[in-house]
């Protein structure tokens, strides 16, 4: 009896739509759900909605609402969680999952991959450490305890907790990317898991809350690429089952930018005065690459056209809207 309910538990394909609530919706961020929802319902899987508002400083419950209301007018039902916390694995909301972060935590410290940081921002920019395009810094390290002098850091401020990352390489095979190297000591540095306001990183959180909630398959913009090889690192520390990993392409305007949520033209309150749900339907369908024109799609012929291997693969990471 337990295998075979074992075994079912591994056939669920469970995907996720796992938005910030700092802002209304732009069209890249429905483009990675109508995607992700495709991925899965396309395979007779489920959909979970979960609500990342772990920064107290940008998270505001009317996004989250307005980003729920979207997702409705689309026609894109979430099987599991939302803000009513439909489901098995809740809460669904990063705001009330702490004790769960805590005792992850506490299973990465008692394996002593855990450490204070006491380096400022200025600090770390300061670094000569490699910069990443995105601007991020790799750390140096310099607060590994085996480096810090005694008494150095007296009086000095926690200003995170970081993990410490071995000298290895994360390789995984990404749904569109394809096999995906990258070296965690040179590309990332040990990382935060923690800041030294309590606050809760997105990479330990993100990864606690996929496996606990059963995820088998994280698609989202491919910002987040080199975040899976962050992510699959702590499934593995932590004991959890890996999920697959589909990176899709970012939207960008027609100027080359990313597109954000301050860039009002393309959110969704624009949008939904100009258009129905077909035509924004259809214009994700050919950025997508499902179909060769944009024309109106309901998500019904969307389901039917959807094929993992007809998304577009561009070279660059993005996809610039004509
Ligand atoms: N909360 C993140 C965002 O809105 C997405 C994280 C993820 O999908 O892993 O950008």
């Amino acid at each position: 009896m337990d295998n075979i309910m074992a075994t079912d538990r591994k056939e669920l394909i469970k995907g996720r739509f796992a938005p910030s609530p700092s802002g209304r919706m732009h069209l890249g961020n429905v483009f990675t759900a109508v995607l992700s929802w495709l991925s899965v319902k396309s395979r007779g899987g489920e959909w979970l909605l979960r609500i990342e508002d772990l920064d107290p400083s940008r998270s505001k419950r009317c996004f989250s609402e307005l980003i729920e209301d979207d997702l409705d007018w689309l026609g894109l039902e979430w099987d599991e969680g939302g803000l009513e916390g439909k489901g098995e694995c809740g809460p669904y909301c990063q705001s009330e999952r702490g004790i769960f972060y805590e005792e992850a935590l506490c299973k990465l410290t008692a394996k002593g991959l855990t450490y204070p940081c006491y380096c400022t921002r200025g600090e770390l920019m300061a670094t000569n450490a490699p910069h990443l395009s995105d601007g991020r810094v790799v750390y140096a390290g310099t607060c590994r305890p085996e480096r810090l002098e005694k008494g150095s850091v007296e009086g000095k401020n926690v200003r995170a907790t970081r993990l410490r990352v071995a000298e290895e390489k994360i390789t995984f095979c990404d749904g569109i990317f394809g096999e995906t190297v990258v070296d965690l000591s040179s590309e990332v540095g040990d990382f935060v898991v923690r800041r030294g306001d309590g606050a809760w990183a997105y990479q330990l959180a993100v990864v606690v809350d996929d496996a606990m909630m059963g995820v088998t398959e994280v698609m989202r913009g491919c910002d987040l690429l080199q975040s899976a090889a962050q992510q699959i690192y702590l499934y593995r520390l932590l004991g959890y089952d890996v999920p697959r990993f589909v990176h899709v392409p970012l939207l960008c305007n027609s100027a080359g930018q990313r597109l954000s949520k301050r860039d009002g033209s393309l959110n969704m309150e624009a949008l939904r005065k100009e258009m129905k749900a077909e035509d924004i339907l259809g214009k994700i369908g050919s950025l997508a690459g499902l179909t060769e024109q944009a024309k109106r799609l309901n998500l019904h012929d969307l389901l039917e056209l959807y094929d993992e291997n007809r998304l577009r693969r561009t070279e660059r990471e993005y996809i610039v809207l004509e």
